[in-house]
């Protein structure tokens, strides 16, 4: 079975960030920050169905307007996930409009705030003119911020002068039950193979299987010859952040072992003064992070338009330093010590919230 998350950036890499991960299997889709998507069909637009807000920054933010439009006549369930502040920015965005006419339409919007420890959310529906409904506060663990049977959506808060979330987005992993050695053993699928799977899941390999012929297996016998078991896709999205130990920590955790991280560059690495102060990464630093999270791949973008027609020395200076040609890790102590603690696995919280992406 294929992964089933069909990741594309939405805008060129000087342009607004949008990340657009099409789920395959499911048929809807989940959008990574907001800038301008004008590029984005109609038609791919309302396929979403959670929209993640690293932050509101106007080039994060404004193509809340245009997805609004889209959706707006439409039967749809819109779940926006962000940082502290999302629910009033979303409130001010919708009381920009008059709602006159909405009372027969659908729509609804669910907002949902990271905080420390739990989850602030409102909803807003399209049939009562948008009123702000507060919903209850849900105790939810610091690195989670949505839970689906098909994938998982796990976050961690970054500074950026103002908090600035990252995602991580999991997919299942996938337990494939092998036809061809049920039919050769001539056993029907059934309720049975359900329990096998959450016995394999919660790595209960001694658990007795009762098989429809009668007869029964331990969870871990069974599993060996019936079960695919294939890790599902995990992808990283981490923009707007400064290059200190805290975020870089914050971020390795997050991204461990991912097979694929979107990072931002803003800045090529001989202006990283100015990258510091602006509290933005250079391509070359998110090389670094990439490389000490383990990440298989990187694909940087959400330079600073400063550089028009330099981005190939954005992609090199990246890659360089993703792949080891080059080694910031020797240049200052506290990369050398971010380096280190991610080489042996990061303390043990983090290395629990990098698998539970798992
Ligand atoms: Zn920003
Ligand atoms: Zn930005």
């Amino acid at each position: 079975m294929k992964s089933s998350f069909r990741p594309t950036l939405v805008n060129g890499p000087f342009q607004d960030p949008a990340l657009y991960v099409a789920l395959r299997w499911q048929g809807d889709a989940l959008l990574f920050d907001l800038g301008r998507i004008d590029r984005l069909s109609p038609g791919n637009c309302l396929r979403l169905s959670y929209v993640c807000v690293s932050h509101t920054h106007m080039d994060h933010f404004m193509g809340f307007d245009q997805l609004l439009r889209l959706t707006l006549p439409r039967d749809r369930e819109l779940t926006f996930c962000g940082p502290p502040g999302l629910i009033d920015n979303i409130r001010g965005k919708l009381a920009g409009y008059t709602w006159n006419l909405t009372a027969s339409y659908t729509l609804e919007l669910t907002v949902i705030e990271r905080h420390a420890h739990h989850l602030t959310r409102a909803r807003f529906r399209a049939s009562t003119g948008f009123a702000f409904e507060p919903l209850p506060d849900v105790a939810a663990a610091p690195d989670t911020l949505i839970e689906t049977p098909a994938f998982r959506i796990a976050t961690t808060t970054l500074d950026h002068r103002i908090p600035c979330l990252a995602f991580r987005v999991s997919e299942r992993r996938h337990l494939n039950v092998r036809t061809d050695v049920l039919a050769a053993r001539e056993l029907r699928p059934g309720a049975w193979l359900a329990a096998l799977k959450d016995a394999v899941r919660a790595g209960n390999a001694t658990t007795v299987i009762s098989l429809p012929n009668g007869e029964s297996a331990t969870a871990g016998v069974l599993a060996h010859d019936l079960i695919e078991d294939q890790r599902g896709q995990h992808i990283a999205y981490v923009v707007d952040t400064r290059f200190d130990l805290d975020n870089g920590r914050r971020i390795v955790a997050l991204a461990r072992d991912v097979d694929l991280l979107y990072a931002e560059a803003r800045f090529l690495d001989v202006d990283r003064d100015e990258a510091d102060k602006r509290h933005h990464l250079t391509a070359r630093q998110s090389g670094f992070l990439a490389r000490v999270a383990g990440a298989r791949r990187l694909e940087v973008f959400h330079f600073s338009p400063r550089y028009q027609g330099m981005a190939q020395a954005f992609h090199s200076e990246a890659q360089a330093e993703f792949r080891g040609e080059t080694r910031l890790e020797e240049t200052d102590a506290w990369i050398a010590e971010l380096a280190r603690e991610a080489r042996a696995g990061g303390d043990g919280r983090e290395r629990r919230v990098a698998e539970a992406g798992g």
